[in-house]
């Protein structure tokens, strides 16, 4: 029998398994039944495509994505798996052709559209043939509080009926409790092993500038990608449609080519250039929130962002499509305070109810204090998601290269105090008068103007306490209460504050040390090579590209990054050698082992000197 380890690294390529993977795996081949949660790029894959291999029959992989399968399906094949999807893009002369392979025990893995799963034709075929496992992806589409929900998930319950001795496993990057909870009910996933892994993405850095004075948000997005990301593929981020064509023609102009993206270009522009983005190397995409949703494209090096997001969660969504191969990227962002009060009046022009404005205010506010925020940027993302990982990271700006701050310990106590006094039922505009001594209508009829905290706060503008509180809340001090308007809430975590056993330090506006720590620490892996270490690994690059191109596959589904990475500092000169060779399977070798070798040969050292 194949041991999982033993189809990891044979089929493969890989020598280890990452985080919960191999408990996950463990726990299907005993045949119980999983909940996986793990963040984007955490490896999910592999979860259930190695049961599925070690197990008896075929894996029926259950996912929304429709548009993603074809290439799934083909980086397996690509592997020498048995695999095939059945969706509504499929002519019905394969479709018969995929029904016949799953019937004849032919398919390791079967990718399904749920719509299409439920058929009772389909189920009636499924109680006929001998299935491994059930892998229900994207399963926070059963939810009905996340945005993806999907009614056909609901219905997903049967296979726990219809199926009772077949092992599910249901995955998810998101990690919400009630999402969870959610899960568990509508897939009847009462008794299954629970792995919930850590969000953190140690492979990107966080780096957010304030572009309100000095060079433009533009002017410093091209110094970024220019020195930081020269041939890498990578997505702006842009509040407007007429941004993201501005942009794109920008960066076109000054020689880096790159692709608008909105909703308002046609359908025909949209796909063309986002099916250009997968099956190119290195293009750019500028592109609204539009662009994104199922994009699976796992060597994105950078995530830019010139506007602001709208919330610290749209922030982690968006800048987490970078780096899914698990490789160096980078989340980088300027934003202008002006944003804010855009995004700001959008909230209270919007169409939602009072409560809901409140509430996105509230996340904005947030996000505001993120940006000005003096310590680790990652640690603040992880303590908002209620993650307490160590203090500093290492692989963020403010890590990096730390800035001006000020101590205002004394105040943050204050505010605290503030919101504390008031009974923790306000928003920051009430603490904020409290704190000033403002005594509105509101203030005085709940007698709050007789607090000791009433005017403690008078010597500092109101621009400066807004701030105290946005970082108090990017930093985890103070939480926004969203089931109760937006007010804020002090948290476990502000107890040291309290107790005058830690302080607090803020950014002081416009003094950032500019350009201190680039080009330190691990940047992109291509930026880290040598002239002539670059040469090879253009010519690997190039060679993936012509492959792909032949078989009218993107170039990862060849290989990922980390592929040609290893092969410029390994220098591997046999088919031997080309097993440590991360990714390289016993199948890839033998398809694409010696176009590789042939190009590390023609780059050999010669003596001191280096081929052409
Ligand atoms: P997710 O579905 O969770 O977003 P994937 O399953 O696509 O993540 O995996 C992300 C990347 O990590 C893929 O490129 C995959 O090949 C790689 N990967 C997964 N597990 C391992 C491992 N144990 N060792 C090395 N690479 C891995
Ligand atoms: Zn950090």
């Amino acid at each position: 029998m194949h041991t999982a380890q033993d189809i990891l690294e044979r089929i493969f390529g890989y020598r280890a398994f990452r985080s919960d993977q191999a408990d996950i795996i463990a726990a299907l081949l005993e045949g119980r039944d999983v909940l996986a949660l793990m963040p984007t790029g955490g490896g999910k894959s592999l979860c259930y495509q190695i049961p599925s291999l070690v197990r008896e029959g075929t894996g029926i992989v259950v996912s929304p994505l429709i548009a993603l399968m074809q290439d799934q399906v083909e980086a397996l094949r690509q592997l020498g798996i048995r695999a095939a999807f059945l969706n509504s893009t499929l002519e019905p002369e394969a479709q018969r052709g995929v029904e016949e392979a799953l019937v004849s025990g032919a398919l390791d893995l079967l990718y399904v559209a749920p719509e299409r799963l439920l058929t009772e034709r389909m189920l009636e075929t499924l109680e006929r043939v001998k299935i491994a496992l059930f892998a229900i992806d994207e399963a926070h589409c059963v939810s009905q509080w996340g945005h993806d929900f999907r009614p056909e998930y609901r219905r997903l319950s049967t296979l726990a009926e219809r199926f009772h001795a077949v092992p599910r496993i249901a995955l998810t990057a998101t990690a919400d409790a009630r999402t969870r909870k959610e899960i568990i009910t509508e897939l009847r996933l009462a008794n299954a092993a629970e792995f919930v892994a850590s969000f953190d993405r140690p492979n990107i850095r966080y780096a957010i500038t304030d572009a309100g004075e000095g060079m433009s948000g533009r002017e410093r997005l091209w110094r970024f990608i220019d020195e930081r990301h020269p041939r890498d593929a990578g997505i702006v981020y842009c509040l407007s449609r007429k941004m993201t064509e501005d942009v794109a023609a920008w960066l076109s102009a000054r020689g880096r080519e790159a692709l608008p993206y909105h909703a308002g270009l046609s359908r025909e522009t949209r796909q063309h250039n986002q099916a250009r983005f997968l099956r190119e190397d290195g293009l750019v995409i500028v592109a609204t929130i539009a662009f994104g949703m199922g994009i699976d494209k796992p060597d994105v090096r950078f995530v830019a962002h010139l506007s602001l997001p709208k919330s610290i969660e749209a922030y982690y969504q968006e800048t987490g499509r970078a780096g899914r191969d698990g490789e160096p990227a980078d989340a980088w962002m300027a934003y202008r305070i002006q944003d804010a009060v855009r995004l700001r009046q959008f909230i209270r022009d919007s169409e939602a109810s009072d409560e809901q404005k409140r509430i996105e205010a509230a996340k904005l506010d947030a996000l505001i204090g993120l940006c000005e925020l003096t310590t680790c940027r990652r640690h603040a993302l992880l303590a908002y998601f209620g993650e307490d990982g160590p203090e500093r990271c290492g692989n963020c700006d403010n890590c990096l290269a730390p800035p001006e701050t000020a101590e205002r310990t004394e105040d943050a106590r204050k505010a605290l105090s503030a919101v504390y006094r008031t009974g923790q039922r306000f928003g920051a505009g009430y603490v904020v008068n409290v704190l000033r001594g403002k005594a509105d209508t509101r203030i005085a009829r709940n007698g709050h103007d007789r607090l000791a905290t009433f005017g403690i706060g008078a010597d500092r503008s109101q621009s400066e306490w807004r701030h105290l509180l946005r970082q108090l809340i990017a930093r985890g001090h103070l939480m926004v209460d969203d089931e109760r308007h937006g007010a804020l809430r002090l948290t476990e975590k502000c107890r040291p504050l309290l107790r005058g056993e830690a302080a607090f330090h803020i950014r002081l506006p416009g003094k950032e040390k500019a350009r201190a720590g680039r080009r330190h620490g691990a940047g992109a892996m291509a930026v880290q090579l040598g002239e002539g270490e670059r040469a090879l690994f253009d010519a690997l690059k190039a060679l993936r590209m012509r492959l792909a191109g032949e078989q009218g596959v993107p170039a990862y589904v060849i290989c990922h990054d980390r592929s040609l990475y290893d092969l410029v500092t390994q220098r591997p000169q046999t088919r031997e050698a080309l097993h440590d060779i991360a990714g390289f399977g016993e199948a890839k070798i033998a398809r694409y082992g010696e176009a590789f070798l042939e190009v590390l040969n023609r780059f050999a050292p010669q003596g001191e000197a280096e081929a052409p």
